[in-house]
């Protein structure tokens, strides 16, 4: 399974090493190494669920109206 979905997360850090997976809750932890100088606004960060296995990309949140923030 392959799921790419858009999370407001604080930029540039604050870029947690685990989240709680959508789907069952349990532990998925971050695939993406941090950057020598920090997460940017519209950066990636994987994650993978120690649980079902499936995986999150999250998009490092950065100005509210930046340009880019739509895409398909
Ligand atoms: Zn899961």
């Amino acid at each position: 399974m392959f799921t790419r979905l858009l999370l407001v997360m604080p930029a540039p850090m604050e870029i947690p090493d685990t989240i709680a997976c959508i789907d069952c809750g349990q532990t998925a932890h971050r695939l993406t190494a941090e950057p020598e100088f920090g997460f940017e606004p519209g950066d990636w960060v994987a994650y993978r669920c120690s649980g079902c296995g499936d995986r999150w990309d999250m998009e490092v949140a950065g100005e509210p109206d930046a340009p880019g923030a739509e895409r398909n």
